[in-house]
């Protein structure tokens, strides 16, 4: 049942009007008002970002050690060459992002501390009317838009996800989750657990090792490393030859890519020999220390979840240091001191912390209106996972799973400036994507194919998300190298377009 909605409005307060309202200063965010700067000239735009700086996961995430586990040749943008070490710490990726809205004047376009609460379309208008809380101030007010560019992440900032574990009352110790990292956590010289293998859990744990008194890696299933150190020969032999940093940064992302692409193709042709090599990698760093079966050997074909980087083996290294340990096995339950396995044994705990995930968030928690009725973002169709039906003047950025997110917002980013500027030169307002005739049979699928990838997040969230079809374009391949051809030629004359 569709219930009209109404939003409050003062009628007393002038409204600030720009051409297009970028939702989120993060990666995704900072890309995009750089398109839209030089690609779109001319056009107002303001960035509104909830927190009181720029970055988005780089600022919400202070858990120690925290970086980022794609390279940043690929996950930096193609327009800022990145000169440090391949994997690279939260604060390098936000001296990375400071440099790079300074070196392109973005900094006056961002608002901070301004959190979208609603938005609402209206055909008549023609434009987005979006209600503001700015926190710094208490106020709340209206800005309205011809264009709304939703570059909020695909995750909830405030708060991760946690599992209601058993018991969890009774444990006396400390239960932190590494999203929401306290600051007055005292590790030093206690015994903590960490419940997961993901990325994170393998941030934390050499990170911490060395001031615990023992860390452990509680995993209910093994994941896959990409174990090597944190550097690129290419890159380091270019450098040696005076090639500009330019050149570099280009040569190295298509080298990254040409790699991930090989990878990609073994996942599938030969998933055994892959798997293999992966594990005799884990197991040449990890020495005699422990054996890879089960602890680092997936039952799942790899590159189902983008391969977390380990740089210079630094999570094998603390674990054969003998400062942390993994233990695969499923709780029964949270103890007064610790965890209760199902195989019987107890892990003792001062701290537990829980790197189990984050909750995913469609279009940032705002409540969405069209025409007075609210939006359910589950019945809309995916137009190249860039677009969705019935919404008009939107595009959500939504990068990619396994290659770097950036490579996809870069396409997002041309594939939007584009449409502004065919709308411009036709003299349209607004646009809709809208299903043909012959669209209308198509099944619906799932927003990201669970047997393409398998990560906990997306499969708990289905429900919530857009779908696709089976035909372009309402397809969302998440395969950078078809799209890296496919959205820059996209016809936006392919009817399945409706213009106004
Ligand atoms: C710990 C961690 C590590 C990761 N590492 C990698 C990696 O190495 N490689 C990779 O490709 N991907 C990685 N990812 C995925 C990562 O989220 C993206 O790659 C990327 O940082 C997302 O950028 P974004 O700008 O799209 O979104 P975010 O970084 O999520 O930023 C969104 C911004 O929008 C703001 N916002 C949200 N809702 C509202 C609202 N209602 N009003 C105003 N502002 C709002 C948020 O405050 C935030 O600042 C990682 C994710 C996590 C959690």
């Amino acid at each position: 049942m569709n219930v009209a909605v109404e939003i409050k409005q003062d009628n007393s307060q002038e409204i600030e009007h720009l051409d297009v309202l970028v939702i989120g200063a993060g990666i995704s965010g900072i890309d995009a008002a750089y398109h839209l700067k030089k690609e779109c000239p001319g056009k107002s735009f303001a960035l509104l970002e909830n927190q009181e700086s720029f970055g988005g996961t780089w600022i919400t995430h202070k858990y120690p050690g925290i970086r980022s586990d794609s390279d940043l040749y690929t996950f930096g943008y193609s327009w800022k060459p990145w000169s440090g070490p391949p994997i690279a710490t939260a604060p390098e990726i936000l001296k990375y992002l400071d440099e790079s809205i300074d070196e392109n004047d973005l900094r006056d376009a961002i608002r901070f501390n301004h959190e979208v609460k609603t938005a609402s379309w209206s055909d008549k208008e023609k434009r987005w009317m979006l209600s503001i809380h700015r926190k710094d101030t208490d106020e709340t007010f209206f800005i309205s838009c011809n264009f709304l560019w939703m570059c909020q992440g695909y995750y909830r900032h405030s708060e991760g996800y946690t599992p209601d574990f058993p018991g969890a009352e009774h444990f006396k110790g400390r239960i932190a989750h590494p999203q929401t990292w306290p600051e007055d956590l005292d590790y030093k010289n206690k015994k903590v657990v960490v419940i997961g293998s993901g990325a994170t859990a393998a941030t934390l744990i050499p990170a911490m090792a060395e001031d615990c008194a023992h860390i452990t890696m509680l995993q209910r299933s093994p994941t896959y490393f990409f174990a090597a150190p944190n550097r690129n020969e290419l890159v380091d032999t270019l450098r040696e030859l005076d090639v500009p940093e330019d050149w570099i940064h280009d040569i190295a992302r298509r080298k990254v890519l040409s790699d991930q692409q090989t990878i990609t193709r073994r996942s599938f042709e030969e998933p055994e020999k892959l798997k293999k090599e992966l594990i005799d990698v884990a197991q040449q760093y990890l020495g005699n220390a422990i054996d890879v079966d089960p602890h680092f050997t997936p039952t799942y074909r790899p590159w189902r979840q983008r391969l977390a980087r380990v740089p210079d083996g630094d999570l094998f290294q603390s674990i054969k240091s003998g400062k942390a340990s993994v233990v695969t096995d499923q709780i029964e339950t949270f103890t007064e001191n610790g965890i209760k396995l199902k195989s019987g044994a107890e892990l003792e705990a001062d701290i537990i912390l829980t790197a189990t995930g984050f909750n995913m968030c469609v279009l940032g928690d705002i409540q969405f209106v069209i025409n007075g009725k609210p939006l359910n973002f589950a019945d809309c169709w995916a137009h190249r996972g860039i677009l969705y039906s019935g919404i008009p003047n939107m595009a959500w950025v939504f990068g990619y799973l396994r290659t770097s997110w950036t490579m996809r917002s870069d396409l997002v980013s041309g594939f939007v400036c584009r449409l502004l500027n065919h709308m411009k030169e036709k003299g349209l307002e607004m646009v809709t994507p809208e299903l043909r005739e012959e669209d209308k049979d198509m099944p619906e699928l799932p927003f990201v194919d669970p047997e393409n990838f398998n990560a906990g997040y997306l499969n708990r969230s289905m429900d919530i998300m857009p779908k696709q079809g089976d035909r372009q374009p309402w397809i969302f391949s998440q395969n950078y190298y078809a799209e890296k051809d496919e959205i820059p030629a996209a016809d936006l004359e392919d009817g399945t377009l409706n213009y106004k």
